[in-house]
Parts: C-alpha cells; sequence; structure tokens
C-alpha cells in the first residue's frame, strides 16, 4: 500500500559551538547559522543550539530568557551543572535561535580554551542541547552535529538517553567542517561524562592509549556523516588528509557525503554591501576600482592604480598554507610592482612574518592583526586577486565571496578549493581563477605570476573578473541537498 504522503515539516535540532554573528572563529559560525536560516526558510521545523559565551557579540540583540528553559540540573558525577536558555532572533529571519547559558563553562576570555574542563564544556553542550528537547518534549527527526564539540551526542543519545522514547525515531548527522581539530583528551575525562556502561563504545585503541577523541566517537556512532565539499569527502579517506581518522572514515564510506557550503549573498555581495564605500556590480564594475582606492588610502598605502592588490583574509594557521610564503613573497615584492594586504590573526610565526614583511616594505605591504569583518568586506572588494594556497581546505568561504567581488582567486587544487575555483584558459577565455597543485613554493610563484602576468591585460582581466562574478553558489541550492540527506536518513532506516 502506498505510504501517506508525510506533509509535517521535517524536525531538525542543530548543535554548535559557533554561529555568526554572535560568536565565531571561522567558517563554522558562518555555516551554522547559514542552516539554520535557510532550512527554516523552507519550512523545516529547526532549533538551534549554541553556548552563550562571555564574549559572545549581543550588542544588537535582544535577548529573552525562555521560560520553559531555566536552572535544568545536569549531573556529571559528581558534579551538578545547571543552565538556561536565551533566545534571540537571527538576523534576518523570524527564527529564534537558543544561546545556552552556563556562566560556569563558557565565562572564560575565548571560545575554546585550554583549561582542564574543555571537555567537559562541550560535552556539556550536547547535553544540554538534549535535556531541552526533553523539557520541551520535542522529538527531532535529525540531530544535526558540528565539528568535534557535538561529537559525543549521538553516543549520548546511544546511551545516557537511550531510555527516553522520545528519541527513538531521532538520527544523528554529524557534518565534519575541519577534520583537523578532533577534541583530543586524557581517557581519564570520561569518568566524569556519564556516558554509563556504554563507555565501551569509546575506541578501545585510544582509551589503551590513554585518549578520548570527540571527533572520532562522532565518525563512530553519527547515522550520517557529511563533510562540507565532494573533494574533500574523498580527501579525508586517505592517510594525507584524514589526520589520522582516515581509516575509521574509509569504513564509513557509504555515509560520507560532501556538500559544498554556500554563501550567504544578501551579506557578501558588492551590488548591495552596506560594508564596502562603492557599489558595484558585474555589468557595471566602475565601483571596484574606488573601492580599490579607498582601501589603499585607509591602510595607509600609496594610491597606484597600476599596481594589483593581492588580498589574504585568514586564519594565520598552518592549513592555510602560509608556510609556502617565506620563500615567495619577499622575492616577489622586491620584483614586481604590487600590493600585498593581509588581515588576520592567529600562529605567532605567521604574525611575525606579516608584521616583518611589512615593516621591510610598507609602501607594499598592510598588515592588520585583528578579526574585523567589515575590513574583511573592504578588502574584499578593494582587491584584484585574492590569495589562499591552503595545505588542506575543507570547503573555504573566502575563495566563493572572492569570486563575488571579481576579486581573482589564486588557490591551491585542494579541497573545496578545488570544488569552486576553474582554472583560467588563456585560449578560450574560460575558467575563474588560478590553481596549482603541488604543495610547493615553486608550484604557489607560478601560479601568482600567471596571475599577475594578466593582470595588465584590462579585457581579459574584466572577461576574468565576471566569469567569476556570474558563478552562484548561494544557499538556496545547497540547503536542499541537507533536506535531501535528512529524507533519505529516514528513508535508508524505514527499509
Ligand atoms: P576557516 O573556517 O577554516 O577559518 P573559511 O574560509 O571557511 O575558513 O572561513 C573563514 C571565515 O572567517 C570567513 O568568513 C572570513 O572572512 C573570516 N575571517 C577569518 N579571519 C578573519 C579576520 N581576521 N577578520 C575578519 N574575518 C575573518
Amino acid at each position: 500500500m502506498a505510504k501517506a504522503l508525510d506533509l509535517s515539516p521535517l524536525k531538525v535540532c542543530l548543535v554548535s559551538a559557533e554561529v555568526t554573528p554572535f560568536a565565531k572563529t571561522g567558517g563554522l559560525g558562518d555555516v551554522t547559522a547559514a542552516l539554520a536560516r535557510h532550512l527554516h526558510r523552507l519550512g523545516v521545523d529547526v532549533r538551534l543550539f549554541f553556548p552563550f559565551y562571555s564574549i559572545t557579540d549581543t550588542g544588537p540583540f535582544e535577548l529573552l530568557a525562555d521560560d520553559s528553559l531555566r536552572h535544568v540540573p545536569v549531573r556529571f558525577g559528581e558534579r551538578e551543572l545547571v543552565f538556561s536558555v536565551f533566545d534571540a532572533r537571527l538576523p534576518r529571519t523570524d527564527l529564534d535561535v537558543h544561546l545556552i547559558h552556563a556562566p560556569d563553562l563558557y565565562h572564560r576570555p575565548g571560545i575554546y580554551t585550554n583549561d582542564v574542563d574543555e571537555h567537559l564544556r562541550f560535552a556539556f553542550l550536547s547535553r544540554a542541547a538534549i535535556e531541552s528537547c526533553q523539557r520541551l518534549d520535542w522529538s527531532p527527526d535529525i540531530f544535526h552535529c558540528n565539528d568535534w564539540h557535538t561529537g559525543l551526542l549521538p553516543l549520548y543519545l546511544k546511551s545516557h538517553y537511550a531510555w527516553d522514547d522520545l528519541f527513538t525515531d531521532s538520527r544523528t548527522v554529524l557534518t565534519i567542517h575541519n577534520v583537523g581539530y578532533q577534541g583530543v583528551f586524557p581517557a581519564s575525562a570520561v569518568e566524569g561524562l556519564e556516558l554509563g556502561d556504554q563507555a565501551s563504545l569509546l575506541d578501545e585503541e585510544d582509551l589503551e592509549a590513554g585518549r578520548l577523541n570527540f571527533l572520532k566517537t562522532g565518525i563512530l556512532h553519527a547515522d550520517l556523516l557529511t563533510t562540507v565539499s565532494p573533494t574533500h569527502a574523498k580527501e579525508i579517506q586517505t592517510a594525507e588528509y584524514g589526520c589520522g581518522l582516515d581509516r575509521q572514515l574509509r569504513a564509513r564510506s557509504d555515509d560520507l557525503v560532501g556538500v559544498l557550503n554556500g554563501v550567504e549573498y544578501e551579506e557578501w555581495d558588492p551590488v548591495d554591501d552596506p560594508l564596502i564605500p562603492f557599489a558595484y556590480s558585474r555589468r557595471e564594475l566602475a565601483g571596484k576600482e574606488k573601492n580599490k582606492q579607498a582601501l589603499l588610502d585607509e591602510l595607509s598605502l600609496p594610491a597606484d592604480s597600476q599596481a594589483p592588490v593581492v588580498g589574504v583574509v585568514s586564519r594565520l594557521a598552518e592549513q592555510k598554507g602560509f608556510g609556502l610564503f617565506p620563500e615567495v613573497l619577499p622575492e616577489l615584492l622586491a620584483a614586481r610592482d604590487l600590493h600585498l594586504v593581509v588581515l588576520g590573526t592567529g600562529e605567532e610565526r605567521y604574525e611575525e612574518f606579516f608584521r616583518e614583511l611589512e615593516s621591510r616594505d610598507p609602501m607594499k605591504v598592510s598588515f592588520t592583526n585583528t578579526f574585523d569583518n567589515a575590513l574583511a568586506h573592504r578588502i574584499e572588494a578593494g582587491s584584484d586577486l585574492f590569495l589562499m594556497p591552503s595545505l588542506y581546505e575543507p570547503c573555504g568561504l573566502n575563495q566563493m565571496y572572492s569570486l563575488r567581488y571579481g576579486t581573482v582567486p589564486v588557490v591551491r587544487k585542494v579541497g573545496g578549493l578545488a570544488d569552486s575555483v576553474i582554472q583560467y584558459d588563456a585560449e578560450t577565455g574560460n575558467g575563474t581563477g588560478f590553481l596549482f597543485e603541488e604543495f610547493s613554493a615553486a608550484a604557489l610563484r607560478r601560479a601568482l605570476e600567471a596571475a599577475l602576468d594578466l593582470y595588465p591585460n584590462p579585457e581579459r582581466w574584466q572577461q576574468l573578473m565576471r566569469n567569476g562574478m556570474a558563478k552562484d553558489f548561494s544557499w538556496d541550492r545547497q540547503i536542499r541537498k541537507y533536506v535531501d540527506l535528512y529524507r533519505r536518513r529516514g528513508a535508508d532506516e524505514a527499509k
């Protein structure tokens, strides 16, 4: 007999350590906010839980105490922790998202810490989300977990909360935004986590080695795994890119899907970006040059429209490929007329490198060592090229922003960069940027020089800019892939 059409909305409980604009260190915050926003627009009943850090940006938001989620106790061994939930409107939606208020755990100088209870801070996040569902008597079809911080959630459902019928039909999806960050703690951490007898479901090898790995636990127990680009889904199953988890990921190959992240064009489009001084579009490029002049002026670089501006906006981490720069940039800056504009924070060695580069040639190089979203927009709008030579890149957002801003990406052909940038072909005029494959200074130099050599040819350059600006990486498309995956899970289980 044909099954009746299920018209009830899908129920998705989304859990994340970061949500833009409340608290963000990178793409994770952008993506979970976008998932919630676009699922909600599709009519999905989505509830998003994340920590209320003391550093959470609450400036423009009205926070309302959620009456049904006040002073909820959560026992961890001897310790009883308590949380309350505050609701805030997610910008550009009528969706209220849920901030978990537990000052003992989340009032720290940053989102992440090296404190001894770091494992507890995020085990708690998973449990607070589950406990909230219980209090609300809300039974999600899907718990959508993100990165190591929520890696224990699937196991909690199978262990501590296995008794609760509310979750009998709930399935779990774990999205790996960055396999390089796994949440590894001493095995002694297990004791206080309330995993009950099911602690035996943790990875045995790890326990023997005295470790507990949150991400690996999620990979073992989530019903479905995703990562943020199709190429990266293949890469992480190899020893080169799996960061030690390739074996576990290969074992789950049938359940591992890559979905490229989308771009929030409502925030990142030069046609109507309130954070840039001059609007422009694919048809009307004139504003681009004005943004460039304004950027040079703002950063005290000489306004010289002949020289190309190369932009970098990034966490300054090894993953982003900055290890190649010392062999390439000083020489290139000495040999060519160009400007380098860098915005980033992170590892001291890279901060030091950019400081030094700037002090050596302050007329060519500008380094801004802060986290500044508005400046990130102005750099996208004011640069001619955008550099991302990543060692690995699960998806990457900035190259997709760059394409929309007519800022030609020069990227390594890896992960999401390979899935979103097409090599420029001088013969046909097709393509959107410049790619290099081998992770080497020579390969990066060749790609950069090819781009710099094309730049003086305005006709070809503008064609290349327009090719990129025409690309559409909007969430409208990508979000449907998630809905299909959520539904597919349901169908698989029903077999
Ligand atoms: P990742 O998540 O690995 O850091 P992504 O490219 O996916 O890399 O996302 C990075 C996001 O963080 C982008 O939105 C980028 O503009 C932003 N970002 C990174 N560093 C800074 C900074 N110093 N100031 C402003 N925005 C930044």
